[in-house]
């Protein structure tokens, strides 16, 4: 699933080939995947929209289209968004396509459809629901240890559950909250609320790190990720414990272990970590 660093690479990308591009054309080949307005009000209102801003918030990438509006696209599980010459050949599972006014069309592909579309202002997307209330970005300067501390104080949730959880940090998801957590040698099914001030500084800076590592290099092909060029990412190949259940620790070389928290599989090193 794209998490914080793959979805940075796509919006790093397309951003200085979307600003001042008008949207011309839409069409909704599975119009399920607009959740916010109706797929028809979709259309009507995205067609004629020029974009001003790609940003991103979270697993959110968000395209802003003036008047406070903006598009909103959540990749789920397997979703990619591409941009390419209108007259390339429409893959399988292409679910959205925008004309642009370069002839070149930004495309959604996304075979396990469990990704989104929403169209509106920021408020009108909170009150309708369709777009959660986000905790605070993990790599924005002026998200520090301290406010991790606070945010963790006093819950009994593990580790990695809060670390999922993105009303608490937005953008984190398995990959990421398993390196952070082997990072600053914790163990994902410790309470949050057991860390001194000291191991959460800890986290606090391996979560940033690990991010960061993943950013600059393009993020983690583990599975359907593609980059807006249809190209794969390399962080896969520097991940110290994500996908390596039973394979030997990096730093200790005992073999990982592997635990289910939250419903996820988490890969962990029983000796480096506590
Ligand atoms: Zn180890």
């Amino acid at each position: 699933m794209p998490e914080l660093p793959e979805v940075e690479t796509i919006v790093a990308d397309l951003r200085p080939h979307l600003v001042g591009r008008t949207i011309v054309h839409c069409e909704l080949r599975f119009p399920a995947i607009v959740r916010h307005p109706e797929p028809e009000r979709f259309i009507d209102s995205i067609t004629g929209l020029r974009i001003e801003g790609v940003g991103r918030r979270g697993k959110f990438m968000l395209i802003a289209l003036g008047a406070g509006r903006m598009l909103v696209v959540h990749l789920g599980m397997s979703g990619q968004l591409r941009l390419v010459d209108a007259g390339v050949e429409i893959e399988n599972h292409t679910h959205v396509i925008l004309d642009l006014d370069d002839s070149r069309q930004l495309r959604y592909r996304d075979p396990r459809r469990f990704g989104r579309m929403l169209l509106g202002t920021e408020e009108e997307l909170l009150t309708s629901g369709t777009l959660p209330k986000l905790g605070p970005e993990p790599i924005d300067p002026t998200f520090d240890a301290d406010e991790l501390y606070k945010r963790f104080r006093k819950r009994r949730a593990p580790l990695k559950a809060l670390l999922l959880d993105q009303a608490m940090v937005a953008g984190v998801g398995n990959i990421y909250a398993d390196e952070s957590l082997h990072r600053a040698r914790l163990r994902p099914d410790r309470a949050a609320g057991s860390l001194s001030r000291k191991s959460v500084r800890r986290l606090h800076e391996s979560l940033r790190d690990a991010l960061e590592a993943a950013i600059r290099n393009r993020g983690s092909s583990v599975d359907t990720y593609r980059d807006a060029w249809g190209e794969i990412g390399n962080q896969q190949e520097s991940l110290l414990v994500y996908g390596r259940a039973g394979e030997p620790c990096f730093t200790c070389g005992r073999p990982l272990s592997i635990l289910r928290i939250a419903g996820r599989t988490t890969v962990f090193c029983r000796r480096c970590q506590r």
